[in-house]
């Protein structure tokens, strides 16, 4: 592997053979549309098999490939009729189109606190319930999965619908079972920042068929599922394009397949990364729910208070998770200081809706407080906006992790 990319997830440093393969094969066929006549020799099916062997990855019966995490959490929300008055709670850590698509489906997000984990914390989100809420979306941020027994135990005593955002933590597992196959949906996002990528993309998952027709004819202007079927004249609902084409489709079944591959790699650079820097004073690390199934992208440090973590972030050229800019809700400035109406403003009346929640800068104290210590290493996901541009990553050899552990070290000396 000769490519040295500088950024991007682990996904977008393996960018090599197997990918070339899958996507010569639909160049060389010329055929680029998801679509195609069976009988026809040009039609490679790209984008068809990489649902089946996605949903066969994560054990879950249906699969749909779209063109955006963003477009596959729209497609979940309205699979599910999500809409005007309907709550959701979503965290307050998380990247803006967990948020958004909430507020494109007309729905309003209900921002919770996270805890340790830096995921959901199950505790406010009992605390924001009320009888509008209609889902919550636990995001398993930086390849961290989250609680997810609890909050399963949650919904279904307040009956709730549950979608993942996996958009950080494709291959992940909680207790046994991987991510997206927790709850009613499941969304995943093929970025470039991303665990596994096609530049972009996503994928919708689900056990359950009447959600997998809604979300397939969503994405595809109402038709049935893979357009098997004569649909014209008995398309039963309106949906949008957000179709993935094959080019994409072909990529990303190269890197589907690299899957468990790149987690064994990154779990076994952060193991040594880890160990190396533990029992330095001063530095302790996140709660990971779950320790065989996270997706080890990062590896998060937590330090006792707020000076040390800013002075440490200093030294090492990065900022705390406070100032890492976008996936945190302070620095959403485009929904600070709005009114649920005014998040998506339309110019004319808008649809009315439950209530008004205003969302303004540190409502969430308990988020602030642990963003304010935590600091972000990179293990394979390297992304100034995530607060990672400092560390490894998933071409990194023994002696760049021993040289960042001892960089690690030196810093804590120096401001201890
Ligand atoms: C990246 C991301 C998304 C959106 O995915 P895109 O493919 O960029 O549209 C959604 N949620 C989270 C948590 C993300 O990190």
């Amino acid at each position: 592997m000769t490519i040295k990319p500088g950024f991007g997830g682990p996904g977008s440093y393996l960018i090599g053979e197997e990918e070339k393969r899958e996507l010569m094969e639909v160049i060389d066929s010329g055929y680029l549309f998801r679509y195609g006549s069976e009988d026809d020799p040009r039609f490679k099916r790209k984008v068809v098999t990489l649902e089946k062997e996605f949903a066969t990855l994560l054990g879950v019966k249906y699969a749909v490939a779209v063109n955006s995490g963003t477009s596959a959490l729209l497609t979940c929300l309205t699979a599910l009729g999500i809409g005007p008055g309907d709550e959701v709670i979503v965290p307050g850590y998380t990247f803006i189109a967990s948020i958004s698509s909430i507020i494109v489906a007309r729905a309003i997000p209900v921002l919770a606190e996270i805890d340790e984990s830096l995921t959901l914390d199950p505790e406010d989100i009992r605390k924001k319930i009320t009888p509008q809420t209609k889902a919550i979306m636990p995001v398993h941020m930086l390849g961290n999965p989250c609680h997810m027994d609890v909050i399963m135990d949650i919904a279904r005593e307040h009956k709730l619908f549950v979608i993942e955002d996996c958009a950080q933590s494709a291959g992940g597992s909680f207790h046994g079972k991987r991510l997206g196959n927790i709850g009613d949906l499941g969304e995943f996002s093929l970025n470039i920042f991303k665990t596994i990528t096609a530049g972009d993309g996503g994928i919708v998952v689900t056990n359950d068929y009447n959600l997998y027709e809604r979300a397939f004819g969503f994405h595809d202007q109402g038709h049935k599922p893979l357009r098997t079927g004569v649909e014209v004249g008995k398309r039963s609902m309106v949906g949008m394009d957000f179709r993935m084409n094959e080019l994409t489709g072909a990529v990303a079944l190269a890197q589907i397949r690299k899957i468990d591959w790149i987690l064994s790699l990154l779990r076994e650079k952060k193991k040594k990364l880890k160990e190396a820097i533990s029992g330095i004073p001063g530095i302790g690390f996140r709660t990971i729910n779950d320790e065989k199934g996270e997706c080890a992208t990062l590896l998060t440090l937590l330090f006792p208070d707020e000076k040390t973590a800013s002075a440490f972030g200093e030294k090492a050229g990065t900022k705390t998770l406070s100032h890492s800019g976008w996936h945190v809700y302070n620095n959403m400035e485009q929904i600070l200081q709005k009114k649920t109406a005014t998040l998506y403003p339309c110019p004319y009346d808008c649809p009315a809706y439950g209530k008004e929640i205003e969302y303004y800068a540190h409502m969430l104290p308990k988020t602030d407080k642990i963003l304010d210590r935590a600091i972000n290493i990179s293990v394979g996901v390297v992304d100034k906006g995530l607060g990672s541009g400092f560390g490894v990553n998933i071409q990194s050899p023994d002696e760049e992790i021993e040289a960042v552990a001892k960089k690690i070290t030196t810093i804590m000396k120096e401001i201890s």
